[in-house]
């Protein structure tokens, strides 16, 4: 089927939820994705932080496939191999010490914030279950993290919505302590605001609240479904931060293009989540763990080496394009910001037709490279930007 074909059934079956480019891929591999004519397009969105490892990396392809062919899937009624290991190594490599896995970033900041309340409720009674997020925050679309969300444009026309959420400015600490009535029990933040437009938390606001929490026994809870899995040049965020929370959740680039989302948490937190107090039938799927699993193994030190040496090339040959006047985020999160003259939008659109593939946040340009990019995908990527920068 050529593209027109494919562009017009998709517009015709799939409900309309999605502002899509008229763009069909069919095909990918490494950092390039492939239309149906067979045009190349250098990837800087991978699936939105997604294909950490690009597209069909052979060691993730080799696993997912022995996975399919062993055991695609038994139920959490019995125990399978691939989910314990990658929680184990989940462990070791963050500090935390229990996991359950969902399919997505949503559903895994709803697990979060059931672990959260449950284990306010079990020490200090009913009614401690006031969750606290970030204004412009982005945290899923169910209903319990449409009401975390911290942006209104997203709840218009889907109310009413679960309670007892409340939205602190980013950075304005005293906003905390006046939200803090004694029925708080966590506060929810992502370190760097993906869909917020790539907005990174300010180290000293994130220790107060962190200080401030540990004091009361109110939960921290890092919403790392975007930040994590290396995409900011450490595992988590956090480790930017020096930070040590009681409940982190992770999806979109665990699963390196598979649904997979965690809830990584504390002995303290998990002594609360008894049998029965939370399940999905997907849950730690034995292929999606296997992919995890291939994701994390290829995460080495000298993989982290070439995100971090990466991200400052990209970074360095960012700020000297012409109309970029800001460079934001951490790592291949990156945001860019640009003058008067240049919408992002047109910017993106102009992008895809000379085969560069970006995404936009808010007024922003975004980038999410899948974290396998070379120099010279960084260069190839950087020349395309300026050309169309450049032209008026
Ligand atoms: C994408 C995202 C989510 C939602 O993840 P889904 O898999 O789409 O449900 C939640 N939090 C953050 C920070 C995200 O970037």
């Amino acid at each position: 089927m050529n593209s027109e074909k494919l562009i017009k059934r998709d517009e015709k079956y799939i409900l309309h939820t999605y502002a899509r480019s008229p763009l069909a891929l069919v095909r990918g591999e490494g950092m390039t994705a492939y239309d149906a004519e067979g045009k190349a397009y250098l990837d800087f969105t991978s699936g939105i932080g997604v294909n950490s490892l690009g597209f069909c990396h052979p060691a993730w392809t080799a696993a997912v496939a022995a996975q399919a062919g062993a055991l695609q899937h038994i139920s959490n009624l019995y125990v399978t191999a691939p989910d314990a290991k990658l929680a184990k190594k989940l462990c070791k490599r963050t500090g935390m010490d229990k996991v359950f896995f969902g399919n997505s970033g949503a559903e895994a900041n709803e697990g979060a914030i059931k672990a959260a309340r449950k284990y306010s409720v079990d020490r200090y009674g009913e009614g401690r279950s006031k969750v606290a997020t970030l204004v412009n925050s982005f945290h899923g679309r169910t209903l319990a993290t449409l009401a975390a969300t911290g942006q209104e444009v997203f709840h218009k026309d889907f109310g009413p919505f679960p309670e007892n959420f409340v939205y602190l400015p980013a950075g304005d600490f005293d906003a905390l302590t006046a939200a803090d009535d004694g029925t708080l029990c966590a506060v929810v933040m992502e370190l760097v605001q993906g869909e917020g437009g790539v907005v990174a938390q300010d180290a000293d606001y994130v220790h107060a609240v962190a200080d401030y929490c540990k004091a009361r026994d109110i939960l921290l809870v890092v919403d790392e479904v975007q930040t994590g899995v290396g995409r900011t040049g450490t595992f988590l965020a956090c480790q930017h931060y020096g930070l040590k929370p009681d409940i982190v959740t992770l999806a979109k680039g665990l699963g390196g293009g598979l649904p997979i989302g965690a809830v990584l948490m504390t002995e303290a937190v998990a002594a609360g989540m008894g049998p029965g107090s939370h399940g999905s039938t997907f849950g730690g799927n034995p292929v999606c763990c296997a992919g995890a699993l291939a994701v994390l193994e290829t995460m080495d030190d000298a993989f982290m080496d070439n995100v971090n040496a990466r991200a400052a090339q990209l970074r360095r040959g960012l700020a000297a394009l012409p109309h970029v006047t800001a460079v934001s985020g951490l790592g291949l999160m990156v945001g860019i910001q640009l003058d008067d003259t240049r919408k992002a939008a047109e910017v993106r659109a102009a992008c895809e037709k000379a085969g560069l593939l970006v995404l936009t946040a808010k007024t922003r340009l975004r980038l999410l490279p899948p974290l396998i990019l070379s120099e010279a995908d960084v260069n190839a990527a950087l020349a395309i930007l300026k050309d169309v920068l450049e032209k008026d």
